[in-house]
């Protein structure tokens, strides 16, 4: 098999951060109801790039999770990231702190840190190396600004559980918040689960022992195949579509090379971009939820469940292709699998679940082309070569030399003191050169980050997403808004997401279980930054005063 990857390498520094005022629980709330059915667990099933029309495009063939899911819970058919980067590390910040990433701090999977001179990655941390591998850089929450939900649990209930696993490192060590009980993720390199320094010294026997019991090793020989009789692909864009993986990869079945004879480094960084990598975190988190006791006692726990193959699988293949419904049907049964577990370990009516995503994705603009919708896909270098001579005419309208642009991450970093050394104000500088890129056609909107931050009294649509990504101090000298339906993109392979515009921010939002309404749609627009408010109440805990979210009364039995 050979995976197109976009999966982004890897980086960190202290975000000191302190446990805020807290609300007691009022009648006010309306919540008497929900405290009493309180849950003695939650899982939170993150979805990565879980698009919202997921749920009911291919609701005629799902049978297992997702259907009890969205039959018997409360589901909100508007739920919105109600921001404009829409990447991984920022959506899982936002869905566990209840905040916008304008507070919590998480403003990409990496950013520029202006002060640091340099890019810096959502989770890294020299001072907490990995646990069991030496080549993997450390890793911890500390650029986390909030507290998340799991930490407003252990406030008011420090003998709660707190856990989070994934197969990618940021999302569990986001969703975990600051003083979690336990955050494992995949090593890519050697199949195994890990942790870092920052959670403990010496992780449990049980965790040693999984990686050793050969369960990430049993796909080698299988591969992925079909599951499914044709007619449930018969939707999708076809088995051959030329701009899937790279282009040659792109037919079922996907196997993995197995000239070597056994599990080698190649099949455990492909593992994760197939079905089995979620498949595999359930084996991990059901052995979790055994071991620590999850759900054991009436106190409650929290599990975060990051489910990361869906992400993969949408990079290479886009949501329209066979691929993408075999591994959403996979999900369905894997869903399954945890329902029937939680039922049978906890017991029926004992927990509750919420899914939601981190983001969504864009259909591949060749796709788009064939349902009558205008994309373009404009490749990496040539969008690079564009911003810069727009960039460099500024500059030559103002008589400065020398490099201006400092980066490009999240949105366009500018050396201001270049332009100070000529005379020029840093907000005419970010105006002048602001006015050039506004002349490209496939930019829609250009923004100063005066302009983000001016005190305003109205809604202003893409503009208030902007503002609410990133903090002043983290914000780019221009953010700009693509024309929609542009991918830019490193090849002519694949897609991504990342932009304010529906695609990316629409996402699926439901709870289901103890303390929920049964089998309710909510039409009304929601955000995601009040999923953790939301089920903070069905914990029988008030959010803190300051998050950015409100409670869903609709979740909530009466
Ligand atoms: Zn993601
Ligand atoms: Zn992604």
């Amino acid at each position: 098999m050979n995976q197109q990857n976009l999966r982004q390498p890897t980086r960190c520094r202290c975000g000191i951060v302190s446990l805020r005022i807290f609300l007691t629980l009022g009648a006010a709330l309306g919540v008497t109801a929900a405290a009493q059915s309180r849950p003695r667990l939650a899982v939170v099933v993150v979805v990565d790039q879980m698009r919202a029309d997921y749920l009911d495009r291919f609701a005629r063939l799902y049978t297992g999770g997702l259907a009890r899911l969205a039959q018997d819970g409360v589901v909100f058919d508007e739920a919105y990231h109600d921001h404009a980067v829409t990447v991984t590390s920022v959506g899982h910040a936002t869905i566990a702190t209840g905040c916008y990433p304008e507070h919590h701090g998480i403003v990409g999977n990496s950013w520029y840190d202006r002060p640091a001179h340099r890019k810096v990655y959502s989770c890294e941390d020299s001072t907490s190396p990995v646990i069991g591998d030496a080549t993997l850089p450390g890793r911890s929450p500390r650029r986390l600004q909030r507290p998340a939900i799991g930490d407003w649990l252990k406030q008011m209930s420090p003998r709660s559980k707190v856990f989070a696993v994934g197969e990618k490192d940021y999302s569990p060590i986001l969703s975990g918040g600051l003083h979690p009980d336990g955050v494992y993720w995949y090593d890519e390199n050697n199949g195994d689960f890990v942790t870092s320094t920052y959670y403990t010294t010496r992780p449990p026997d049980w965790v040693g022992e999984f990686n050793r019991s050969g369960v990430k090793d049993r796909y080698f020989h299988e591969g992925w195949t079909k599951n499914w009789p044709e007619s449930a692909y018969a939707t999708s864009h076809g088995d051959a579509f030329p701009n899937e993986n790279d282009g040659v990869h792109t037919t079922f079945p996907h196997r993995f090379d197995t000239t070597g004879g056994h599990p080698d480094s190649a099949y455990y960084y492909e593992l994760p971009a197939t079905p089995f990598g979620d498949e595999l975190l359930f084996d991990f988190a059901r052995t979790l939820i055994q071991k620590e006791g999850l759900g054991a006692d009436s106190i409650p726990d929290l599990l975060w469940f990051d489910a990361a193959a869906t992400d993969l699988i949408g990079h290479g293949y886009g949501p329209d292709s066979p691929e993408m419904i075999d591994n959403l049907l996979r999900l369905d049964r894997t869903l399954d699998s945890l329902l029937g577990f939680l039922e049978s370990s906890v017991g029926a009516g004992n927990y509750t679940v919420m899914l939601t995503s981190d983001h969504g994705v864009l259909p591949f603009p060749e796709d788009l082309s064939r349902q009558g919708i205008v994309g373009a896909r404009i490749l990496k270098k040539d969008y690079d070569t564009t911003i810069a001579n727009a960039v460099a005419r500024a500059a030559a309208d103002m008589g400065i030399a020398g490099k201006l642009i400092l980066s490009q991450s999240g949105g366009i970093f500018l050396d201001t003191t270049v332009a100070l050394d000529r005379g020029v104000a840093p907000e005419d500088l970010r105006q002048q050169v602001a006015t050039r890129l506004r002349q490209i056609p496939f930019i829609d909107e250009v923004m100063t980050c005066n302009e983000l931050y001016a005190p305003h009294a109205v809604v202003r649509g893409y503009r208030d997403l902007y503002q609410h990504s990133f903090p002043r101090t983290l914000a780019p000298d221009l953010a700009i808004r693509l024309t929609e339906y542009t991918l830019v993109s490193e090849s002519k392979f694949g897609t991504t997401h990342g932009s304010p515009f529906a695609y990316d921010t629409h996402v699926p939002l439901i709870f289901w279980g103890a303390g929920v309404t049964t089998g309710h749609r909510v039409k009304d627009r929601v955000r995601t930054i009040d999923a953790a408010p939301t089920l903070a109440v069905l914990l029988g805990i008030a959010p803190p005063a300051d998050v950015d979210g409100v409670v869903l009364k609709d979740v909530l039995a009466r």
